[in-house]
């Protein structure tokens, strides 16, 4: 019925309902993730112990599981308001071109020239970083998005930033280290010989292409080493799904104008930021009881941490630097393959994600095949005019799946998905898509079993 109700293409929020401030779903987990470890002594961390590797407004912000709404620096809302809020998008073209009965929305993240989603947690880590005084800052990049949103900060803020990518996307994506270079940054390819863990990693892995965890051991020795240098993540931790949860503010925001909620909602998950922040307002209703959305996270078939990883305390990286966190994970030794959507091949997932899937609330995860992503991918370009990032278009496929299902049982579900960023850089991954050179690499039980005895053992 509501179909025909005027609902434009694009939806954009009005200044007086863009959000002020973001949302920390922990204040309203009846249980909170199980806390950080000290990985030497095993013991809960303290918010202290952060302060060599994040600036103190983060690790506060890492620690808060009380305060319900942050608010967003003045000088973060003026940065946004260059590329948000981003549109809600109704997928009219999309929904006729499958025949279905469903609503289909997408929250589209690539509106900016780092055309991700990452620039929403950027622009305020740097921002923190520079109000502390700090005097340089050094990060991991897997597909390039991160390193590239960062660099776009670091240089509005006049900050000093060198990037640790993950060699595979190195290779693969050179036009990545160009623009990270126009910012200013310094770009280095990981595993690198630039750091002991680098050293160690290159004479166990002769050849590895690396992977986002390795990267993330470089960047940390190379922040602690360096004096008054700090390191800043851009996936996983609390502090980034806090920042992203502007993505589902002005979602749900947007629906509202129009009276709409939806049924089901779907987001890739890598570390987990996208949609932890797009699911965050809506999980607040679930916990108050208020509404059911049906939430389903989707993850490459070559890394599937939530589908087929276990619930346990890991390293966040591969080089066992960082504190311990309880995820989801597949082990920090696990060397993903070299799967064209660089930003989902992460060891691990976001604590919050994983104790709200663990506990049943995050319903649904859901793993894909890399062809199969592609095949939607090019779909979606050919009806909606965008052209999505190989990560998106896992979301995007599980949404077509769900829109199909409707049409069998011609349900009138409204279902939102997340696409978090355009695919300009990955047109080698769309060419061995459209080459049918594309394969689908799945690791076997074998090849999980070994990372997993890898795990720590905590009492
Ligand atoms: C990094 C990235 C992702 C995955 O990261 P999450 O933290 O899981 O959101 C998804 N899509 C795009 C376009 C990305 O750049």
């Amino acid at each position: 019925m509501s179909n025909n109700k005027n609902i434009p293409y694009r939806i954009n929020l009005p200044e007086e309902l863009i959000p002020r401030q973001w949302y920390n779903i922990r204040a309203d987990m009846k249980e909170l993730p199980d806390p950080m470890l000290n990985p030497g002594t095993h013991e809960e961390l303290k918010e202290e112990e952060l302060y060599p590797i994040f600036c103190k407004a983060l690790s506060h912000q890492e620690m808060d599981n009380k305060t319900r709404y942050i608010d967003i620096p003045e000088s973060v809302i003026e940065f946004y308001k260059m590329c948000r809020p981003s549109p809600l998008i109704r997928a009219y073209c999309l929904e006729k071109e499958l025949g279905t009965p469903a609503k289909i929305y997408y929250k589209f993240e690539g509106n900016n020239t780092s055309g991700s989603h990452k620039l929403n947690s950027a622009i305020p880590q740097v921002y923190y970083a520079k109000e502390e005084g700090i005097d340089g800052l050094t990060t991991e990049t897997g597909a390039g998005q991160w390193g590239t949103a960062l660099s776009m900060a670091c240089a509005y803020y006049k900050m000093p930033l060198t990037v640790y990518m993950v060699k595979t996307s190195y290779n693969q994506k050179p036009y990545r280290k160009s623009i990270i270079e126009t910012c200013g940054a310094n770009i280095i390819p990981s595993p690198s010989e630039t750091t002991n863990v680098g050293r160690a990693i290159l004479e166990k892995f002769p050849g590895t292409g690396g992977s986002l965890g390795c990267a993330i051991s470089e960047a940390v020795e190379a922040a602690v080493t360096a004096t008054n240098s700090r390191y800043v993540l851009g996936s996983v931790l609390n502090q980034v799904l806090l920042h992203q949860s502007i993505v589902g503010l002005e979602s749900k925001a947007a629906m509202e104008m129009y009276d709409e909620y939806p049924d089901i909602i779907i987001g890739c998950a890598g570390g987990g930021s996208n949609l932890g922040g797009l699911i965050a307002p809506f999980m607040k209703d679930k916990l108050e009881g208020k509404r059911n959305p049906y939430f389903i996270a989707v993850e490459p078939a070559s890394c599937p941490s939530m589908t087929r990883g276990k619930y346990a305390y890991d390293f966040c990286d591969t080089g066992k630097v960082t504190p311990l966190a309880k995820m989801y994970t597949l082990g920090c030794g696990f060397q993903p393959s070299s799967n064209h959507a660089g930003g989902l091949r992460y060891h691990g997932m976001s604590p919050i994600l994983s104790k709200l899937y663990y506990d049943g609330l995050l319903d649904e995860a859901r793993a894909v095949e890399q062809t199969k992503v592609f095949e939607s991918a090019v779909n979606f370009a050919r009806c909606e005019g965008i052209l999505p990032a190989p990560e998106s278009s896992h979301a995007i496929c599980v949404a077509v799946d769900e829109a199909i299902k409707c049409k069998e049982s011609g349900e009138e579900k409204t279902i939102l998905f997340g696409l978090t960023g355009t695919g300009y850089f990955d047109m080698s991954a769309y060419e061995s898509f459209l080459n049918n050179t594309m394969s689908d690499y799945i690791p076997s039980d074998e090849d999980l079993q070994k990372a997993f005895e890898e795990l720590p053992k905590i009492n």
